[in-house]
């Protein structure tokens, strides 16, 4: 396949300019801004289905989606009718309404995890109020986490390993606190040992231990269960609460997310992205006990303006309806394996270091392909070929997030028909990478 001219960027540029004189970076959150990729991004007009426009007039595949909470890709029209329909009755009221209601029963209803939910407007707003639950809970101060989970941008969860063996985080951003950070221990993905000496030291002080089942964040950094397991089993050992952050996995790899895919019960869970059907939604939920603790019920506070908007409500209500809709995952999962196993076959038989990691519709582009990778620092930091992976997808029409670290989506938008054509340019792109 010829190698297409590079696409032109020129109203992209010119508004990545503007932008640059409004926000830090030009941008409203630091990923976008193409830095790991170098060079300007696009900016986008418009989507339809599994399509975006640019300012351009490019078109693109989209395998953003978002970064994850476009499921059913964009512009759909259940979502479309059920959001007009809302808006025509106002946008907010500060109020209970109905539609609070009816997302929670869609949730509730199926899953089995969670007797009680919370409406929060972001993921890191539902981890950050979790967390606090955890605490009061508890009545225990330290957190643990893993390296290579994002659990957003809340003070306690900005935080990397430090030097030594078990050891206090570091911040991983400047103005946090280091008293902040030392209360969460942070641990290697993978690696029980490590779980039991940290439990057998601080185990009576840990409210819980967080972490992605699925982690999704810094690659498709896929899990053994034995691990998992040994998790709940030590959490449970020392009245340690287990917190699965399922901001991403959660209605993504089925609608119960994580904890039924890998049968694990988790005892507070946290949602966003696909939750909200676009909008800014998120959301946390445990058990009847542990949700007792939440003022106005009890004494742990948790607030918010717009928190169960209704025009978010409602676009929630409209995708998860779908989501809940028998055989839909089969068919995510049907449409994704087509995409991916094109792909990787491909890659094989030219013997090219490159794989596609993939779970449920996620997807990971590793160019770390022999290895099975489990923790972050296991993965390749030369991003070189991931970036001209990038740019050539772009002027082929493929739009991918701009970072080696970030997974891809397939919503049901993405027709059988689409991903073959789409999968046959992303090896012409794999092609020039490395020839
Ligand atoms: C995206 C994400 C968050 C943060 O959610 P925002 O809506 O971006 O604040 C937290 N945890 C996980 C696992 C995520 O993927």
């Amino acid at each position: 396949m010829s190698v297409k001219q590079a696409i032109s960027r020129a109203t992209s540029e010119k508004l990545f300019e503007t932008a640059k004189t409004y926000f830090p970076g030009g941008v409203n959150s630091p990923v976008r801004a193409f830095k790991s990729v170098e060079g300007a991004p696009l900016f986008i007009k418009k989507g339809d289905g599994c399509t975006i426009w640019d300012e351009d007039g490019n078109e693109f595949v989209d395998f953003c989606c978002s970064w994850g909470p476009l499921i059913l890709g964009h512009n759909h029209q259940g979502i479309y009718n059920k959001v007009l329909e809302t808006l025509q009755n106002g946008t907010s009221f500060g109020a209970p309404t109905v539609l609070e209601n009816e997302l929670a029963e869609l949730i509730l209803s199926r899953n089995p995890y969670i007797d009680k939910i919370r409406f929060v407007s972001s993921g890191t707003e539902a981890v950050m109020s979790a967390l606090r639950l955890a605490r009061g809970y508890t009545g225990r101060k330290k957190v643990v986490k893993f390296e290579g989970c994002y659990h957003g941008h809340s003070d306690s969860l900005l935080v990397k390993a430090g030097s030594g063996l078990v050891t206090f985080g570091e911040s991983s951003s400047a103005g946090v606190p280091a008293e902040f950070a030392n209360e969460t221990l942070v641990l290697p993905l993978n690696d029980i040992e490590a779980l039991k000496n940290c439990f057998e030291v601080h185990g009576n002080d840990i409210a819980c231990a967080i972490i992605e089942p699925i982690p999704a964040n810094n690659g498709l950094l896929l899990q053994e269960k034995s691990f998992l397991l040994a998790l709940r089993e030590i959490c449970t050992k020392y009245n340690s609460l287990l917190f699965f952050d399922e901001v991403i996995s959660g209605f993504r790899v089925g609608f119960n997310g994580a904890a039924e895919l890998l049968d694990i019960t988790p005892d507070i869970i946290t949602y966003g992205k696909i939750i909200g059907g676009g909008l800014p939604v998120g959301a946390y939920g445990a058990r009847k006990e542990i949700m007792a603790q939440i003022s106005p019920d009890g004494p742990v506070y948790q607030a918010g303006t717009l928190s169960g908007n209704p025009v978010a409500m409602a676009a929630g209500i409209a995708q998860l309806t779908e989501c809940a809709k028998p055989g839909f995952y089969e068919d995510q999962e049907r449409r994704t394996r087509i995409f991916v196993d094109a792909i990787n076959d491909y890659a094989k038989s030219k013997e090219y270091d490159f794989e596609l990691v993939t779970l449920a519709s996620i997807f990971w582009i590793s160019f770390d392909g022999k290895r099975n990778i489990h923790r972050a620092d296991e993965i390749n930091p030369d991003m070189t070929k991931f970036s001209r992976l990038h740019w050539s997808l772009l002027n082929h029409g493929i739009y991918i997030g701009p970072s080696g670290y970030e997974v891809g989506f397939i919503s049901q938008a993405h027709t059988e028909e689409v991903l073959t054509k789409t999968a046959q340019l992303f090896c012409a792109c794999l092609d020039e990478v490395f020839n």
